[in-house]
């Protein structure tokens, strides 16, 4: 081979390096789990860091272990995510709002040997520490003053071990395929399935979100993941921040309306990203308020569909700019972003926020195709919908541990896919639209209805904030829509005129035969509608039959 180019390896360790190099002295800020704010440069998180590195290897943690975190996003789990794999470890993140038995399940199929966690999860910790097989050392990601708050036995202090390894560390020249982080999906049926990371693919995917017409960071903004660090890598946020070189602030356990707007304005954020259920709260909260954001310039929404609703809210009201991103655990998770071409900008206001609608074209790196069910691909004319299935270098090509390595789907021309599992279009401009998650699809009379269309229809009525709709049996249509919504405090809309309003918006034949009104719609860890609960629930509705 003629090697007329430098090798040097994509490695995690350089995004910090570098960061402290060209950004030294770039802020980055966090609202601590024990509350006060905490504020430092890039430098001295690369320092400690490499102290954490140190800290490690003297707990015996050697490379290619597995570590575990439960913890929210703050400046000791970006140390973790620096330290961690930059030595060689593998950083697995865990989602604590998993049920206890699926967390046990997912520590002990990662084989995690150290689990590192905040205070606020040590009552989880306790219950789980009888039920985990390989972990040797649980570390409090605090200092020595919170240790007696938990109840976790021959539990260690981050503060402390880091007070007791030297700051002198060079970080190890990986091969850029060693693996680097791991992460399970949630898993809607079934047990959580694994995806590890490479440094080499999270590099790469660093690059891909950091570009204009992906997540546009640049040395000059703000950014403050919403997202949370255990959810598919903040979107890989924190390695993208130390790439472009932006401040990044960390909301810790502060999740609510409130307390996000309060940073957002204290730091100055300008750019944020987090799943649609997250900005129904600050939103709500801007409004009871009458509030207004003054440094706030996008917002990346993805996790789920982006209702038009809340596009408009952020756009019109607020003069945010929303970017609508696809993607999911097993992309790392980017794959989609619908940013407008050149041609789209002669086009009237609604014009463009209806193409923001989409889940937006494919980021260099990523390709994507439709297929019907014999696997033939489906033309590209925003209409015709099937199976999406994605390829690329940042994406799966085997769960973890999955012996049987089946993840991929090959096509007629010899070429690997991952059928993602989602239903979709894609325009002759390239936006691809999920119409459905193949599971959450309503089959009727053999025409299928979107369920995402008719929520989307349902939460632009002024009087409904959240929607679900589910397949329910019926005798003569195999299934039809049920909507279930929450309506706004004090609404007084009746189920008729809910009916009434989708008239005109959707096929007569896509309008919900029945909707039933409920406090409170069930939620997966991830923020997402748990359909198949109530799928469970309503497993028995009668619908008025006509
Ligand atoms: P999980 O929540 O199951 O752990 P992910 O966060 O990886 O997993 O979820 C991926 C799925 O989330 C996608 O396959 C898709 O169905 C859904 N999703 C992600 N972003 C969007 C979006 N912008 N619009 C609609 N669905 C989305």
């Amino acid at each position: 081979m003629n090697a007329h180019m430098m090798d040097v390896p994509l490695l995690i360790s350089s995004l910090i390096k570098f960061a402290d190099r060209y950004h030294g002295n770039t802020e980055i800020v966090t609202r601590t789990v024990e509350g006060p704010i905490h504020r430092y440069t890039y430098s001295e998180a690369h320092r400690r860091s490499k102290t954490l590195a140190n800290a490690l290897a003297n707990l015996g943690v050697k490379k290619g272990d597995r570590i575990a975190t439960l913890a929210w996003n703050t400046h000791r789990h970006l140390e973790i995510y620096y330290g961690v794999s930059g030595s060689g470890v593998i950083c697995h993140t865990v989602n604590p709002r998993l049920f206890l038995e699926q967390i046990a399940y997912i520590i002990n199929h990662a084989g995690d040997c150290c689990l590192f966690f905040d205070l606020t999860f040590s009552p989880i910790v306790e219950k789980l520490a009888p039920l985990l097989q390989h972990v040797n050392h649980y570390i409090l990601m605090s200092d020595k003053s919170n240790l007696q708050k938990s109840n976790v036995p021959n539990l260690l202090c981050y503060e402390e071990i880091l007070s007791q390894a030297s700051t002198e560390f060079a970080w190890p020249d990986l091969d850029e395929k060693t693996d680097s982080s791991l992460c399970y999906t949630s898993g809607t049926t079934g047990n959580p399935k694994g995806v590890m990371y490479q440094h080499r693919t999270t590099i790469l995917h660093s690059y891909a979100a950091a570009m204009p017409d992906a997540l546009n960071l640049s040395a000059r903004d703000v950014i403050l993941p919403v997202v949370p660090m255990f959810h598919a890598n903040a979107w890989g946020l924190p390695y993208a921040a130390a790439l472009t070189g932006a401040k990044l602030v960390l909301p810790g356990a502060g999740m609510d309306g409130a307390s996000l707007f309060e940073l957002f304005e204290k730091e100055k954020v300008t750019l944020s990203a987090g799943v649609p259920t997250i900005w129904m709260g600050l939103v709500s909260h801007l409004k009871d308020k009458n509030l207004k954001f003054s440094t706030l310039k996008r917002t990346v929404i993805g996790g789920s569909a982006v209702p038009p609703a809340m596009t408009r809210s952020f756009e019109k009201d607020y003069n945010v700019e929303v970017i609508h991103a696809w993607g999911m655990t097993e992309m790392s998770p980017l794959g989609t972003v619908s940013s407008l071409k050149n041609k789209h900008l002669s086009l009237d206001r609604e014009e463009q926020l209806a193409i923001k609608d989409k889940q937006g074209r494919a980021i260099f790196g990523v390709d994507l195709k439709i297929v019907d069910d014999n696997g033939v691909e489906l033309p590209w004319d925003g209409k015709a919908f099937g199976e999406l299935l994605v390829r690329g270098p940042w994406i799966l090509n085997n769960y973890f541990r999955n012996e049987k390595n089946d993840s991929l789907r090959k096509d007629s021309d010899g070429l690997d896919w991952f059928p993602t599992g989602d239903v979709a279009t894609i325009d002759p401009e390239g936006f691809m639209q999920i119409t459905d998650r193949a599971k959450d699809v309503i089959k009727t009379g053999g025409e299928w209805i979107s369920s995402i269309d008719l929520e989307n229809t349902a939460v632009s009525h002024p009087d409904v904030i959240e929607a679900a709709v589910i397949a329910v049996y019926h005798p003569k249509w195999d299934e039809r829509p049920l909507l279930i919504a929450v309506k706004k405090q004090g609404a007084t809309v009746s189920k008729k005129e809910l009916i009434e309003f989708f008239k005109d918006k959707v096929a007569k034949w896509w309008i919900p035969d029945d909707v039933v009104f409920v406090n409170e719609l069930p939620h997966t860890a991830t923020g997402k509608l748990q359909k198949n609960k109530l799928r469970e629930e309503y497993a028995n509705y009668k619908l008025p039959i006509s």
